[in-house]
């Protein structure tokens, strides 16, 4: 019975083949299905196109971060590399598919302390037209799969 049980657990985990790039299944996790082709992430790419910090003193640039996120300025968003070990993050990904024409932004929060998980905070659809700007300030190589 329990030696069922523990190969019953081993498949399903071989099943959930994640990714070995953390940041990869981190991703995976915040977002499973594509809002695009209603398919699983996996098999997408994805990049970090901007980050910034979490902090009173740098509030400012948080609420502009997720107004450009907001208002497709994808361009804006290349001025935002900020990044401290000792603070909570907000990241913006793009999500891509090589099967299909647009993809995804998704904004989140990505805490320092391990025990607390990212969150997403906004999600927006995006044309290739929109992918294409991203990809003029992203480089070839930061795309990663899922
Ligand atoms: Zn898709």
């Amino acid at each position: 019975m329990l030696k069922r049980l523990r190969q019953k657990l081993r498949n399903n985990l071989a099943a959930l083949e994640m990714p070995a790039n953390p940041t990869a299944a981190k991703v995976r996790t915040l977002i499973p299905k594509c809002f695009v082709c209603e398919r699983d992430t996996a098999g997408h790419r994805f990049a970090t196109i901007a980050s910034t910090v979490l902090s009173k003193v740098n509030e400012t640039r948080v609420r502009a971060i997720y107004q450009h996120v907001e208002e497709h300025d994808w361009t804006a968003l290349r001025d935002f590399t900020d990044f401290d070990g000792e603070l909570d993050a907000v990241l913006v990904y793009a999500v891509r598919c090589s099967n299909h024409p647009g993809g995804m932004v998704l904004l989140i929060s990505d805490p320092h302390e391990l025990y607390a998980g990212p969150e997403a905070i906004r999600m927006e659809l995006i044309t290739d037209a929109e992918l294409d700007i991203i990809a003029s300030f992203v480089k070839d190589t930061d795309w990663q799969e899922m």
